[in-house]
């Protein structure tokens, strides 16, 4: 079944806590400008997009304090300084950051911690998408929060990680809360056992690249609207200490949600009661 999630644009406002410096690169070798903000430091091939990209920085230290609200990441004020700052890489176009990345056709936007492609936490997407700062750019931020709070190697699957990186695109949940509902009371869904399985990378099938990511964030939307924040921290938190999955779902939500397939039943029901 196909359904699309359209992007949308939701007017954020700013809050100028703080002015980004502007530094260009000197070295003739070197084909990108940089700016930097007090955890992010954007690199650009564009010249003129230097008052774009302190815009970006301007949404990217936002997202930085929302992300770690949600996932009660506490101490977050102490990482990402000076030289630890996450660099963003904006390629100037797709085929440009694809070549680069070797990212699948349909990935708007890649996060990396990996030293052997980059040497800093980095996310690289490429210029003139329109959702790159509402969708990719928030969504990279939380990918690179999460792994720096669950830390390495983790037993986190990967739609719940998925899940919580779109919760932070503007305007998301509802479109897809809508476009998956039909999907779901049909029964037409991705089971849970198969759900907890899934990596994404290297799929070619993009109606079940977006079933996987339109469940992901449903299932996580679930957890905080129907139980609160602070069992999804609780969740977050026994993840992060090494807890299985399925364990911590135990511990966060103690006879509500204790089992896989209870999450699955559980979520269903919220959906058929909507
Ligand atoms: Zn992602």
């Amino acid at each position: 079944m196909r359904f699309s999630i359209i992007p949308s644009f939701l007017c954020i406002v700013f809050v100028f806590s703080f002015l980004p410096c502007v530094v260009f690169a000197a070295d003739a070798k070197d084909p990108f400008f940089e700016v930097t903000s007090e955890h992010f430091r954007a690199r650009h091939t564009i010249e003129s997009e230097r008052e774009m990209m302190q815009g970006v920085l301007r949404h990217a230290e936002e997202y930085y304090v929302r992300v770690a609200h949600d996932i009660g990441y506490s101490r977050y004020e102490d990482f990402w300084t000076w030289d630890r700052r996450v660099v963003i890489i904006l390629y100037p176009d797709q085929y440009a950051f694809a070549r680069f990345t070797g990212s699948p056709v349909w990935s708007k936007g890649y996060a990396s911690r990996d030293a052997r492609v980059f040497r800093e936490r980095t996310i690289v997407s490429y210029g003139g998408q329109e959702n790159f700062v509402d969708e990719v750019l928030p969504h990279e931020i939380a990918h690179l929060m999460l792994w720096d709070y669950l830390r390495t190697p983790r037993a986190v699957p990967v739609w719940f990680e998925e899940g919580v990186a779109q919760l932070q695109e503007a305007g998301k949940i509802d479109k897809v809360q809508e476009a998956l509902r039909p999907v779901v009371v049909q029964g037409n869904y991705i089971p849970l056992s198969s759900l907890q399985l899934m990596t994404i990378t290297g799929e070619k099938d993009n109606v079940k690249v977006s079933l996987f990511y339109a469940q992901s964030l449903s299932i996580v939307v679930f957890l905080i609207q129907k139980y609160g924040l602070d069992a999804f921290h609780c969740l977050c938190r026994e993840l992060r200490d090494g807890m299985s999955f399925e364990l911590a779902l135990t511990h966060a939500y103690p006879s509500l949600v204790e089992s896989l397939d209870m999450l699955e039943k559980r979520w269903v029901k919220y959906f058929s009661e909507q």
